[in-house]
Formats: structure tokens, sequence, C-alpha cells
């Protein structure tokens, strides 16, 4: 208990921004160093889905989620401007009060139909996607096993229901099922895995992990925020690439990435599912998405159904990129091509900030990933591919990176 204070005493005034003083100084040696500031860019125009105007020059975009480049797809953005004319720039409320147009349901009703599911909830991000299925669906005295690899949205999302958190090593099945096997069998149990996971860009065992967390009796929610658009046959992502999507009870994914737009989403078949509107707090407590960019995801969600062709120029592109970096000899975050996300392990922050700027210099820009985002203390330069760069584009790329590499000392 403090003693009460008389009129002209005062307590010691505490700086709640002291707790940030070692990153501000992280920070500050690395700019000291002279190195231009990777999480300061500017695009100053956009010219296309692969190519924006940074620092005044045009520059191949390497790190964008813009995986199937739909963001400047004609249809797409004719549909966000004339729902932009019909429906004005906003809808100023709640999905449950004011804020469901015409728009929403036709989003819902394309993502439906593209997984060929019951149910699907649009959220204003996929943040908040995971934040409100998750912390809503498992409660007190329920445990949520996932892996230690998830997303900041995940463990968020754990963080704010009152559910067990139960991690287990990455993409480790063993691992998995001793966890499962030591929670009560009688406890409500979640498992929450992503089809792909974004740092390393590998792939998730989904089949097997999934076959074990139904043996359990866990519910299971895949997030294929990476894969949506891309992966699987028709582009539902991992878990239908590996044919276990039917035993998946939720699925969660993003319009940020492959849709080309905003939002986030849930689709699932659990025939309750449709009570979520009014007890998931993130999708209550909010604004809903404007007309313009629910009319922009609802286009091209259809349009990914029949994107076969745009899906195998990406794998193609993925390929290329992955061997002709391996081949100059960078460590890569996978021994082969997972996904669109190909990662190059950097010796340490400040070559990784060197390497980037490097790359940036030759007209190329990649994310600069680090730590508490990397697994393992790693700095990585992230580089995801999209379905629009051309072959002759990836070819400059390997060249740029070999360039570079060799610049920063990181290539012999
Ligand atoms: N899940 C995963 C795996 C992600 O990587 C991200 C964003 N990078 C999200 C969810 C959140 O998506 P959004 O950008 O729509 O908030």
């Amino acid at each position: 208990m403090t003693d009460m204070l008389s009129e002209n005493e005062t307590e010691a005034h505490v700086d709640l921004f002291s707790k940030f003083d070692p990153l501000i100084e992280m920070r500050r040696n690395l700019l000291a160093s002279g190195v231009e500031d990777p999480f300061n860019l500017v695009m100053e125009r956009v010219l296309s889905p692969t190519v924006a105007v940074c620092n005044g020059r045009e520059t191949i975009l390497l790190g964008t989620y813009n995986y199937m480049g739909m963001t400047f797809d004609p249809d797409v953005i004719e549909a966000g401007k004339q729902a932009l004319e019909d429906f004005g720039s906003g809808t100023t409320g709640s999905r449950v009060l004011n804020g469901t147009y015409a728009g929403h349901k036709a989003v819902e009703q394309a993502l439906c139909d593209f997984y060929a599911m019951d149910h699907a909830m649009v959220f204003s991000t996929g943040y908040q996607a995971n934040l409100g299925i998750i912390s809503t669906i498992a409660g007190k005295s329920d445990y949520i096993v996932l892996d230690i690899d998830s997303h900041a949205s995940i463990w968020d999302g754990c963080k704010m229901g009152d559910a067990e958190v139960v991690p287990f090593k990455h993409n480790d099945i063993v691992a998995m099922e001793n966890r499962l096997r030591r929670i009560p069998a009688e406890a409500g149990k979640l498992v929450v895995l992503e089809g792909v996971y974004s740092m390393l860009g590998d792939i998730a065992p989904l089949k097997e992990m999934i076959a074990i967390a139904r043996k359990y009796g866990a519910m299971v929610l895949v997030d294929e925020a990476h894969s949506m658009g891309f992966i699987g046959p028709n582009g539902r992502g991992v878990a239908e690439d590996q044919g276990c999507l039917d035993q998946v009870d939720f699925v969660i994914g993003t319009f940020s990435k492959s849709v080309g737009t905003v939002g986030g989403f849930c689709v699932s078949n659990h025939p309750k599912f449709e009570i979520m509107r009014l007890v998931c707090r993130p999708y209550v407590f909010t604004a809903s998405l404007p007309p313009s960019v629910v009319a922009t995801a609802a286009t091209s969600v259809r349009k990914l159904m029949h994107a076969g062709k745009k899906r195998a120029h990406l794998w193609e592109n993925s390929r290329t990129l992955h061997k002709g970096l391996k081949d100059a000899g960078f460590q890569l975050g996978t021994d082969a091509p997972q996904s669109a996300i190909i990662s190059v392990i950097m010796p340490d922050l400040e070559r990784g900030a060197a390497m980037w700027e490097a790359l940036l210099h030759e007209g190329l820009y990649v994310n600069l990933a680090r730590p508490p985002a990397t697994p393992a203390n790693m700095t990585l330069l992230r580089c995801s591919l999209c379905a629009e760069h051309s072959a002759e584009q990836v070819q400059q790329i390997i060249g740029m990176f070999t360039r570079a590499g060799k610049a920063v000392g990181i290539l012999g």
C-alpha cells in the first residue's frame, strides 16, 4: 500500500516507454551504420503488382503478399469503383447494426462457393478473424494446442480468450500428439495450424496432424492466409492439396494476400457457425469493411476459382527462384520450394540489413524479417513471388541477388 501523499509530494515518475529502450538502442545502432531504414520504405507510385517507384527509381517488388497479382486486375478495379459510386466510401457501422450491405453478403457467398462450404464470416482484417474465432470458440477449461511458430494474430487470439494454451515444436507431429495425450479426455480441444508458415515458406504436414487431432477428439482450425488462391487444385489451400479439407472445422483466410485487398474471413461447415456473428467481439465491436473493398474482394475471389494457369506460372516462378538462389550459394529456408515464399537466411541483422539495402540499390525490394517475427532468432530476406512476375524478371532477380551477395560479402 502506498502511503497517502501530502499536497506537495508526488510519486516517482515512471516513463512507460522505458521498456522500449533496448529496441530504440538497437535501431539507433543499425541506422548509425549508415544503412537505410528497412522498416520505413515508401512506395511513391505503384505501377503494377510487380513494380513500384521507391526513392525515385523503378523497383521490382519481391516482398509483397500479392501472390496472384490481383491488385491491378481490371475487373477487380471496376467492381471497386462501381461500389464506391453506388454505396459510398464506408459503412460507418458494425456488421450487426447498419454495416451489412449487399456487398458483404455477396463476398460471403463467393467464399462459400470458393471453398464449397456452408458458412463464411467476413472480418475487417485477417488479424481480427484469428483474434475473434480463436478467442470465442475456445473458452474457460478448454485447451488450444498450437504450433510454436504460429502467427502473432493466433497467439493474440489465444491471449484474448480464457483457454489453456499448449504450444508444440514447429511442425512436429510427435510433439503435437504428446501434448494432446496429456490433456484431460473430457476437455474441449482446439488444434490450430497454418498451411504455409510465412517466415520460412514451409508447409505443414496437415494430413497427419489433422488425423491425430481427430483421434483425440479435437476440433481443427487451419490458417491458410499464405496458401489461399495459390496452393491446391482449386486454390483452397494446403488442406485441399493434401486431401484433408473435409476434416478441417474452421479455415481462416485473408483478403490482404492473394485476394489483393484487405479483410479476413472464416469458413466452416459447423451447423451452429452462424451464432458466431453475435458472440465474436472482434466481429461485433468494429466497423465493417467499406463497400468498395468487399466488391473488389468478391470479384477477386470469384476470379481465383478459375486461375489454374496463374497458379501454374507462380509454381514455375517459385521453382526457378529457389533453384537460382540455391545454385548461387545462398542458404534458403527450405530444401525445396514449398510455397510462393522463398526465405534467404542471413548471417546476422547487420549483414541482412546491408544486403537488403544493396538489393534496393539494384532495384529490388524484399522483406527484411528479424526476431521476434522470425523463428530461432534468424534474420531473413523474405522473397514472395507473384503470378505476374515474368520469367525474365525472375532471372533479373537472381542476377541482382548474386551481385548484391558478392558486394556485401555473403557470397564468396
Ligand atoms: N495469418 C497469417 C498466417 C498471416 O501471415 C497474417 C498476416 N501476415 C494474418 C493472419 C493476418 O492477415 P491480415 O493482413 O488480413 O490482418
